[in-house]
């Protein structure tokens, strides 16, 4: 008799669990699923938009007229 433990491990039918890079609920990883990596629509939803918010964010700098205001002395 032999017991084969090496085939443990790698069934066919073990899912790939991931994290939900939105809100880090663990789900599983499917080819199925449009919103992969994420858990859903709506996590990919809140994921885009805080992209561009954060794009929205970097244009919003000071211009160079408001650093040449400086009255001196
Ligand atoms: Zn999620």
């Amino acid at each position: 008799m032999s017991n084969v433990d090496a085939a443990q491990g790698d069934a066919p039918n073990k899912k790939l669990m991931v994290r939900c890079p939105s809100c880090g609920v663990m789900h599983a990883y499917s080819t199925d699923n449009p919103y992969r990596p994420f858990c859903g629509k709506g996590c990919k939803a809140i994921d885009l938009g805080a992209w561009a918010s954060e794009s929205y964010r970097v244009e919003a700098k000071p211009t160079t007229e408001d650093l040449l205001d400086d009255p001196g002395v």
